[in-house]
């Protein structure tokens, strides 16, 4: 029932961006993945653009927009990305069309990316933005979780764990920090945090008020 007790439609909740990061390796695309499996969690993920190479098991288009370095700079200098940043020696970026589009409907969106460009998009819709840092539970299980996952080279995977301690520095950026021991554990905190981040005030406020005005002209 909305909020105001009536049949009308409510004005829509304002879209939410839920932030994932987290040290390469220490699980949010695993993460990402299972809650956009959840059809009840109503998450759209952003769909970055990278110079990266895709990985063998990527699909262009669905886990990333794997583009040329001219390509990227082309977007990012006629101002279509949201964010960007360089990441591992490449390039990653959010295109700004579908996420205005997605936010403008009250739908909320998901975004897996890094600290750099996590404090992009807060320093412009801070209220708007709920954050979350994942942390492996050992720097030896997130050497483990690379090397498992076998989809990078040795020296790329050097690299990831060199960058790893220079990323987890940043946890202060972050609304909330998880541990990333347990997965079902971590899913059922990502899902909580989304719950209680989609009733705050600030994003119904229209509606809110609304009601609160037919209680007091209730006497
Ligand atoms: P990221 O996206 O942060 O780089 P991934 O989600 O790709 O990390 O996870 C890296 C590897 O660790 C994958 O093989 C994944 O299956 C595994 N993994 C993720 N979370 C856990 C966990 N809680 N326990 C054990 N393995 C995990
Ligand atoms: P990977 O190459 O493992 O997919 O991602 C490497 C890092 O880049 C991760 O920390 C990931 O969150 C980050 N990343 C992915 N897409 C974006 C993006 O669009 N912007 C920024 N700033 N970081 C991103």
């Amino acid at each position: 029932m909305p909020l105001d007790g009536t049949t009308q439609t409510i004005p829509p909740r304002r879209g939410l961006m839920l932030i994932l990061s987290s040290p390469s390796g220490a699980g949010k695309t695993t993460l990402t993945r299972m809650l956009l499996q959840k059809e009840a969690i109503d998450l759209t993920l952003s769909v970055s653009v990278t110079t990266r190479p895709r990985r063998p098991s990527e699909v262009d288009g669905v886990h990333y927009h794997f583009v040329t370095p001219d390509r990227f700079r082309e977007l990012r200098d006629a101002g279509e990305l949201l964010e960007w940043a360089e990441v591992h020696g490449n390039s990653y970026g959010t295109p700004r069309g579908p996420v205005d589009a997605l936010l403008g409907r009250g739908r909320d969106v998901l975004f897996d990316i890094d600290y750099q460009g996590t404090q992009q998009i807060r320093s412009r819709a801070r209220e708007d933005v709920a954050t979350v840092f994942i942390l492996p539970p050992s720097m030896r299980e997130l050497r483990a979780r690379l090397e498992r996952r076998a989809e990078d080279k040795p020296e790329v995977i050097a690299r990831r764990l060199d960058a790893a301690r220079n990323e987890i520095a940043r946890w202060r950026l972050y609304d909330y920090v998880l541990v990333n021991d347990d997965l079902q554990r971590t899913l059922a905190d990502v899902t909580a945090i989304l719950a209680a981040e989609r009733l705050k005030r600030v994003r119904s406020e229209a509606a809110v008020a609304g009601f609160v005005e037919t209680l007091a002209a209730e006497g």
